[in-house]
């Protein structure tokens, strides 16, 4: 059916589904396929289910070219990557092409990056002219997720976030000493770091305009970045440029790179930073609230919530009916929606028991049983059956 759809470009839009391994899109970033760098073969391979701010949605993950005049340490589109395959493609036909499967029904979104060739702003034009495309020519009116290239210019980042739903920033590392040995070419703070400054100023410019949010991504543990390092600067970015979200991407070695020996982040560093990441965005934490080792990386044996509780909570639990909300937030299997609920229930009576809580749609209380107090009584944590 697809060769009858349109043969060649999607044909060779399979072939750079590497691209699904490395940049995560979605709300769910840790459900995204891993599968081994090179050499893909269908068409769901670069179809990824992902959730988005519009609901969960088949998205098209697609690159202008794979090739890239950069030399990412770490990366499968450097430069001189011989095992890489090469392969361009015109505005018009990236964009025909997301049209095609989303008329047969195939995907219902794109996320579009690209290898740089003759600079970030030439690139960048490819990219903007493609979304151009895609909205005007076709009036898609559905999910886009567009990268943003080093450096670009003003004019094509305001573009960018019209058109987009999404923009991506990699910052990559969480500093310029790290990003020194994860990307030469590359500079922290003038081509990255601005680009989420700029991209926050353009938002504060035009507060009337739907303009895209933005995200960024960091490759975890290939140059001893530390958890605080990443989650202090992650925590900068959603309390002062209004980041949507910042995806953590345990580095796996790829072959024929110069970081092709180090060793593979476990994927447990991984998960523990979104839950500490998520405790920074949805939950209000600082980070002071969460615990680093000497070392500076979080436990990863318990999730961060409950170190910190058992530090904090279990010789002195919090009394339910006069807890403030951030401190709530705090409570093991307490989120903002639960907390909500038992401080309006509080206006209405007294709460006595786990049940209570229960009925209030708390669906695991007996996790936050040994932090908290019940008219100056620990509960009986009885566990559900259901
Ligand atoms: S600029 Fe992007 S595509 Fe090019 S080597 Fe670096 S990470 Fe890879």
């Amino acid at each position: 059916m697809l060769v009858q759809i349109a043969p060649d470009t999607i044909t060779r839009l399979i072939q750079v589904s590497d691209v699904t391994t490395y940049e995560p899109v979605g709300d769910q970033p840790q459900q995204e396929r891993r599968r081994a760098a090179y050499q893909s073969r269908s068409l769901e391979e670069c179809i990824t289910n992902v959730s988005t701010p519009k609901g969960g949605k088949k998205i098209l993950k697609a690159m202008m070219t794979t090739a890239c005049e950069m030399n990412c340490q770490y990366c499968p589109f450097r430069a001189g990557r011989s095992k890489m395959k090469r392969l361009t493609f015109t505005p018009d036909e990236v964009a025909k092409s997301l049209d095609t499967l989303q008329q047969a029904g195939k995907v219902e979104g794109m996320f579009l990056s690209s290898g740089i060739i003759k600079g970030s702003v030439t690139t960048q034009d490819k990219i903007i002219d493609t979304a151009d495309i895609v909205r005007n020519r076709y009036h898609y009116g559905g999910y886009l997720h567009l990268k943003v290239m080093p450096g670009i210019e003003y004019g094509q980042l305001y573009r960018l976030m019209q058109l987009a739903d999404r923009v991506s920033v990699n910052l990559e590392g969480p500093s310029q000493e790290r990003l020194d040995t994860l990307a030469p070419k590359k500079d922290f703070q003038r081509q990255l770091f601005s680009m989420l400054q700029l991209a926050e100023q353009i938002r504060r410019t035009h507060p009337d305009e739907k303009l895209a949010g933005t995200v960024t991504q960091f490759v975890v543990g290939a140059v001893g970045d530390t958890d605080k390092e990443l989650l202090t600067l992650s925590s900068h970015l959603y309390r002062k440029l209004g980041l949507t979200r910042a995806y953590y991407s345990a580095f796996h070695p790829i072959e024929q790179t110069p970081f092709e020996n180090l060793p593979a982040t476990p994927a447990l560093r991984e998960h523990r930073l979104y839950q500490a990441s998520f405790l920074l965005r949805d939950y209000h934490w600082s980070v002071e609230d969460l615990l680093f080792l000497p070392d500076g990386g979080i436990e990863l044996d318990q999730d961060p919530k409950r170190s910190w509780a058992d530090r904090h909570l279990r010789e002195t639990p919090l009394e339910i009916m006069t807890a403030r909300r951030d401190q709530l937030l705090h409570v093991p299997g307490i989120g903002p929606i639960g907390a909500n609920a038992v401080l309006k229930a509080r206006q209405q009576g007294k709460l006595l028991s786990l049940s209570d809580l229960r009925k209030l749609g708390i669906r695991a209380p007996e996790q936050a049983s040994p932090y908290l107090l019940f008219d100056g009584k620990r509960p009986f944590a009885q566990l559900s059956l259901f």
